[in-house]
């Protein structure tokens, strides 16, 4: 595959979540790109219809590529908790409704870990995961993953981020990601050796063979 370069034109970022929009376009700028999204586009949220997240990120990354012409880089991601068999996973943000109603989402994760009886750390683990997949025109998508580990935390704590934030710390550190800036959960530049979340982690395998920096 070719390598994507800034003068081929902007980057779409396939998707709606303003959270997920806002992250890429801080993690893509530094590279010199412009970044437009398929919510300023006015294009429709394709159905996912996939069983995993890679399949997920592929049907959106396509849809909205055919429909723009542009380079299309999509995000399937969530949470998967290891008492509950790996949910919400894929249905991470259906489990918050029409509503996006995520304070719901929390405490319905929190009320299924109480009745599994997950109240130690050990029995809390969850895995977040970020599948980041890029559509070129004429060529074959591809797929980067990213996950970090960590523990499942009651009550949510910070304000800052979106979706399951308040309620996952990340393994070794001692704030949620909802209370960390942005920048401080997400940010990966060239030379820096690890990035610490998900789609950061995902990001820099993208960077490194796309973007041809290391
Ligand atoms: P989808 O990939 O659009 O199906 O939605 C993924 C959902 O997973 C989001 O709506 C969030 O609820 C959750 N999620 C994914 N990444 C993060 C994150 O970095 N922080 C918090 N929640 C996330």
């Amino acid at each position: 595959m070719t390598m994507l370069d800034p003068k081929d034109g902007p980057l779409l970022v396939a998707s709606h979540n303003e959270g997920k929009i806002w992250e890429i376009r801080e993690l893509m700028e530094p590279f010199g790109f412009t970044v437009t999204s398929a919510a300023e586009k006015g294009l429709p949220e394709p159905e996912e219809t996939g069983d995993s997240f890679e399949a997920n990120a592929r049907l959106k990354a396509l849809a909205a590529m055919e429909a723009t012409g542009l380079a299309s880089l999509s995000d399937d991601s969530g949470i998967c908790i290891e008492a509950l068999g790996g949910d919400p996973g894929i249905y991470s943000a259906r489990w918050a409704g029409e509503a996006r109603d995520f304070v719901m989402a929390m405490r319905n994760v929190e009320e299924k870990l109480q009745a599994a009886g997950a109240t130690t750390p050990d029995k809390r683990r969850a895995t977040f995961v970020a599948v980041l997949c890029l559509a070129v025109p004429g060529e074959e998508p591809r797929e980067f993953r990213g996950e970090i580990g960590g523990e499942i935390v009651w009550p949510p704590r910070g304000t800052l981020g979106f979706g399951y934030d308040p309620i996952f710390l990340p393994d070794g550190l001692d704030r949620t990601f909802g209370e960390m800036m942005s920048l401080e959960k997400h940010a990966w530049k060239p030379g820096q050796p690890d990035a610490l979340s998900h789609r950061a982690r995902a990001f820099k395998l993208f960077a490194e063979e796309v973007l041809g920096v290391r």
